[in-house]
């Protein structure tokens, strides 16, 4: 799939539209939902322009696994990491994804079902 730079992550990222943002590295941004699905809501999305996972190329590998740290990281300082929390990627329209810029979803406080729906 291609990338359309005109998607809402895109603009957050140029800093075109403002977003909460709870932590930026080199490699990403995480920033809070702005429909929050759970009290802690936190997007992690690369700086990389990368559609959705099934996008992401061998050169890719360590960006994604850089996102995989960083959703730890926020999760401790968000004091959710002891509880327990949710981290999700939606992948495409079966699995509701609705912003082409992949991004990791870190949810926590509050109890979570399995499966999800
Ligand atoms: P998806 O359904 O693609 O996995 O998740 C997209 C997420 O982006 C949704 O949870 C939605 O609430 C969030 N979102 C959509 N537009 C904006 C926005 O402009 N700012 C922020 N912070 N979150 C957004």
């Amino acid at each position: 799939m291609s990338y359309d730079d005109n998607n809402i992550f895109a603009k957050i990222l140029r800093k075109e539209i403002p977003a909460d943002v709870v932590h930026e590295d080199e490699h990403c941004l995480a920033f809070r939902d702005i429909q929050p699905q759970a009290p802690t809501h936190v997007l992690v999305i690369p700086k990389q322009p990368i559609a959705k996972l099934a996008d992401a190329t061998p050169e890719d590998r360590q960006v994604l696994g850089h996102l995989m740290w960083a959703a730890g990281e926020i999760a401790r300082k968000e004091g959710i990491a002891e509880d327990g929390f949710r981290i999700a990627i939606n992948n495409g329209g079966r699995a509701n994804q609705t912003v082409f810029h992949l991004h990791v979803h870190v949810m926590g406080g509050r109890d979570f079902t399995w499966p999800p729906g």
